[in-house]
């Protein structure tokens, strides 16, 4: 068998042209969406998420601020900026860029995001709601993903879906999610005795591991699912995810790629969320 791609590029680019009308019809009513980014620090590859979504702002037609600060900032500068964007009334969303510094704490100052501006949906309030099906903001990796599996029409009603990784942003919520569309979700992590066992057993699999080869062809089931959200290296530099495309391309139903599967949905989500934010608060 050869997998269907689900193409993360391609979808990207239908959701966007949706939130840009959103938007101008929201324009229309005098109101601009706006997310503000900021960034402590200068970590190479946070530098390069952050000019992403700062560009998926302008390429949608929503306003965005991206402030840019010294590693040697203080937390509680960093939570006077956060304050300031919490009171600014053209900021929609708010997203602070991590991993941060080491003398900060993160979770206090995601804590600090207004959670109608958390459109990260990493603030505990955002995870609550999640949890108890409440109106929220779904952290966008997550989302994205569930939105790739609607694009493909999948019904997730009695299927076994396992999550590998179990982090706040990722695995949790994921799982989370797919157990709200009454799947049966197993969540495995570093301790998991016999992963192969449990992968074998999926209809779907998400891999947020952060390692490559976590997900090989002899691990999956015959027409599964998998997408990969793995960001990783490989010998030559390149980005990869955590399966073996190759290999399990030849064995599953339906594959992500990486580069061009996750990773541009979860900026379109983000997207997604802000617009969302501001038509809330439009209501
Ligand atoms: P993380 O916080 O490091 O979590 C990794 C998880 O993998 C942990 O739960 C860990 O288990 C588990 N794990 C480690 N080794 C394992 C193994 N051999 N077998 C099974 N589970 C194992 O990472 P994260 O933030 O969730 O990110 C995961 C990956 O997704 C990274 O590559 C990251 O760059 C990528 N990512 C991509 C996007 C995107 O937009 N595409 C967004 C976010 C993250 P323990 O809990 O037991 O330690």
């Amino acid at each position: 068998m050869t997998a269907q791609l689900i193409d993360g590029n391609a979808l990207s680019k239908q959701l966007r042209t949706d939130v840009a009308a959103r938007v101008t019809a929201l324009k229309a009513k005098g109101v601009t969406p706006g997310l503000a980014v900021i960034l402590v620090g200068d970590n190479p590859a946070s530098q390069v998420y952050v000019r992403n979504k700062v560009k998926a702002c302008e390429d949608t037609g929503m306003h965005s601020v991206l402030e840019t600060w010294p590693a040697t900032m203080t937390e509680a500068e960093l939570l006077a900026r956060v304050d300031a964007m919490n009171n600014d009334a053209s900021i929609h969303g708010i997203l602070v860029q991590l991993p941060l510094p080491a003398h900060m704490n993160a979770q206090r100052v995601i804590e600090a995001i207004s959670p109608e501006k958390d459109v990260d949906g990493f603030h505990i309030a955002s995870a609550g709601a999640l949890m108890t099906g409440l109106p929220g903001f779904w952290p966008c990796t997550p989302y994205g993903c569930m939105k790739m599996l609607e694009s493909i029409g999948y019904e997730l009603k009695g299927k076994h879906a396992v999550v590998i990784g179990r982090s706040n942003i990722v695995g949790k919520p994921m799982a989370m999610l797919l157990l709200q569309q009454n799947a049966t979700v197993t969540i495995c992590h570093s301790a998991t005795k016999d992963l192969k066992a449990m992968t074998l057993q999926a209809d779907v699999i998400v891999a947020a591991v952060g390692k490559r080869n976590v997900l090989t062809a002899d691990m999956v089931k015959p027409g599964a699912v998998v997408l990969d959200v793995g960001m990783n290296r490989n010998d030559e530099g390149k980005l990869c995810g955590d399966v073996d495309f190759a290999g399990v391309k030849e064995v599953a139903g339906w594959i992500t790629p990486v580069p061009g599967g996750v990773g541009p949905m979860t900026i379109t989500m983000l997207m997604v969320n802000t617009l969302e934010s501001a038509e809330r608060r439009a209501a």
